[in-house]
């Protein structure tokens, strides 16, 4: 009987998987990349007892202080050592690229030009997107927040696919899973308390003794209409402590909240780096190689993946700064005898599947790749959250940071706090809040916006070696960013600019071309939404003023204008992504296999149809749960159909 038969191999199971490290050269699974999607599916496979080459680009940088001090995110993202810096393109035409604050140039002289009004000659290089090339991917250079996405974005993936497992209240408890939350009572319903990603928050007294950090949190408040609550001092009345709230009009709530973030008991970050770190303490049977940039999936001739192809060498990669084109690396390969999952990331992983083969047949074609699965949606789709600032100078300078200052050759007596403690302003990212907000053009009705506060001056991302001043070094400002969930375009693309698979792919965002009017409005609604919260701060009625846009960006028709200019990402996503069987760019099925190929899944940021959440990364990680999940589920299932078939 086929049901005995099952039931006499699942018993059998444990003893089929490998459980010792195997040779050098050949494994079960092969994952590609150690971000959030592929650093936890690599220990969740190893820690089922398989084999595990873990591949990854760039090296092992979580023991560095600026992977580790919550407040040193922005030190890591200039450094060359752990950088995989992008530049792109957010329009096909560079006259309205030229519009950009934060445009990177070359000068006819060699050096670096940023923003409007380059020098004669210069050469519009596109806009500075840093991406990490190191363990634990983004992760290890990201804010880290943890905010769960809206109920739409799971159901959508089960709606377009018809796969009930992806539905809201299925996917929940993966974040319970992986959760271990810091801060909220023991049993707070929706909430994970023994999960391997530790969740923090910063320390309420320090947000409380700034005035104005202070008075901006009422303003906040006070601006959404929560009068009563507006007057309070304690930041644990004015913003809530819990994003993650487990209720069912969540999607729905306008509110301010305390900023949490992955930071475990000793107040130092947990990336997904930190993860594979622990597999590879535990001696799991997951074998980690560094400097390893893998170039080729190998795909035999029944279209089935048998393993990769992979360059050894540091900075091989042209978006690491410190990479040299004659630094070609050391030709490899390794075996995969059950799959290889491609966990590259949102700008990586097509790019490793058009070099593989697999993609647009005309794109192929003009790089002179056999076809091997002609698949339209490969590096299409991609998409963002669109973000713009809005920079409100104060008549003081923000004290926060005061006792972290240190003459040279002292140790900053903020880092011996974090360090002895784990606390003080170093084990905060210096963001004090979130405020959610739906804006006039609301996709569903349910909160589209998110403003996250920081007492510094945000314009996007701009390279360590900006020539911009002023605004970005200035001690009494704050920045109130804000995101847009839920956008609308689809246009952008990643393209091969080149067979090399060390050059980087042509990224191009094609901003506001689906939906723009609306993506710009509700941006607008923000800005204007912030500029409210700055007119509600008790105590600082006419004492502040906003620099940035500024007051002359005073009609709808310039604020559509600034936000056209100035728009800007850091959530790239959905460039590989799932979808239903009559959708003609969906490149995976709902278990993550990519369409037309074998033993071949794509598990990261770029499988998400649209761009999860207010922020994604706690998306990621459930999704490397479920992937995990079914991953297994399928080699469980092949076996037990072996067993059943010899019987
Ligand atoms: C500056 C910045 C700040 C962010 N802040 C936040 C935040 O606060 N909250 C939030 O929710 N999200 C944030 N994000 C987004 C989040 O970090 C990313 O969406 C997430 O890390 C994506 O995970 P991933 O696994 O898809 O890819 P990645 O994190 O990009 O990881 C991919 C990994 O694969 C490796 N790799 C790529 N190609 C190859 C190859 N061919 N061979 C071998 N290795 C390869 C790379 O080196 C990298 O380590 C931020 C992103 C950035 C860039």
């Amino acid at each position: 009987m086929f049901s005995l038969s099952i039931l006499t191999a699942l018993s059998l199971y444990a003893s089929f998987v490998s459980s010792a490290p195997s040779n050098e050269s050949s494994f079960d699974y092969i994952v590609v990349g150690s971000g959030p999607g592929g650093g936890p599916l690599a220990v969740n496979l190893a820690q089922a007892g398989y084999s595990v080459l873990l591949l990854e680009a760039g090296r092992n940088l979580t023991s560095d202080y600026s992977q580790l001090v919550p407040a040193l995110i922005g030190q890591a993202q200039w450094d060359e050592a752990q950088g995989w810096w992008f530049y792109v393109k957010d329009y096909g035409n560079a006259t309205e690229g030229a519009n950009n604050d934060k445009m990177v140039w070359r000068k006819p002289d060699g050096g670096y030009w940023v923003g409007q009004n380059p020098p004669e000659g210069s050469t519009q290089l596109g806009v500075w997107y840093p991406r990490a090339g190191t363990l634990g991917g983004c992760d290890t250079h990201n804010g880290g927040l943890t905010v769960l996405p809206s109920e739409w974005d799971w159901d959508n993936i089960a709606n377009q696919t018809g796969d009930i497992s992806w539905t809201h209240d299925r996917m929940l408890h993966y974040f319970e899973r992986i959760e271990r939350n810091l801060f909220l009572p023991p049993g707070t319903p929706g909430h994970g308390f023994n999960g391997y990603q530790p969740v923090g928050r910063g320390d309420k007294t320090l947000f409380e003794k700034e005035p104005q950090i202070l008075a901006v949190t009422q303003g906040s408040v006070a601006a959404l209409g929560l009068t009563a609550r507006a007057a309070s001092t304690d930041f644990d009345v004015l913003a809530k402590q819990d994003i993650n709230e487990f209720s069912p009009d969540r999607d729905y709530q306008n509110d301010v909240y305390q900023i949490s973030f992955k930071k475990d008991e000793r107040g130092r970050r947990f990336s997904a780096g930190s993860r594979v770190n622990q597999a590879i303490e535990w001696g799991l049977p997951l074998t980690v190689r560094f400097d390893s940039l893998v170039t080729k999936v190998q795909i035999d001739e029944d279209l089935r993946a048998t393993g990769v192809e992979y360059l050894e060498g540091e900075s091989l990669y042209l978006a690491d700064p410190r990479a040299k084109r004659n630094n070609t690396g050391i030709r490899r390969t390794a075996t995969a005898k059950r799959e290889v999952i491609i966990s590259g990331g949102t700008f990586n992983t097509p790019q490793l599947l058009l070099l593989s083969g697999i993609g647009p047949a005309e794109e192929l074609k003009k790089h002179d790749i056999p076809v091997l699965v002609d698949l339209p949606g490969v590096g299409k789709n991609l998409q963002d959250h669109y973000e713009v600032g809005v920079i409100q100078e104060f008549p003081n300078n923000f004290t926060f940071w005061d006792e972290c200052v240190y003459e040279a050759g002292q140790v900053s007596p903020c880092f011996e706090t974090w360090e002895r403690n784990g606390t003080g302003p170093w084990s905060t990212l210096g963001f004090d809040k979130f405020t959610l907000y739906t804006s006039s053009v609301a996709p569903r009705g349910s909160r589209d916006l998110i403003l996250y506060g920081v007492m510094d001056g945000v314009i996007g991302h701009v390279p360590p070696y900006t020539n911009l001043t002023g605004l970005l070094n200035a001690t009494n400002v704050y920045t109130y960013t804000i995101s847009e969930s839920h956008s609308r375009n689809r246009a952008g693309t990643v393209t091969l600019r080149t067979s090399d698979p060390r050059d980087v792919p042509e990224i191009n965002f094609n901003y506001f071309t689906d939906g723009g009017e609306d993506d710009i409005q509700g941006l607008v609604d923000g800005i204007e939404f912030a500029r409210k919260i700055f007119n509600s701060m008790p105590g600082f009625e006419n004492t502040t003023h906003e620099v940035y846009p500024g007051p002359e960006f005073d009609t709808q028709e310039k604020l559509r204008q600034y936000v056209r200019d100035q728009a800007y990402g850091h959530h790239a996503s959905s460039t590989a992504s799932i979808g239903g069987d009559d959708d003609p760019l969906a490149v995976l099925n709902s278990r993550f296999q990519v369409r037309g190929v074998k033993s071949l899944r794509v598990v990261d940021m770029s499988a998400f149809p649209t761009t999860p959440g207010t922020f994604p990364l706690i998306s990621i990680f459930m999704l490397s749960e479920k992937a995990s999940d079914t991953i297994l589920e399928d080699a469980t299932l092949e076996y037990a159909t072996q067993e059943a078939a010899k019987n």
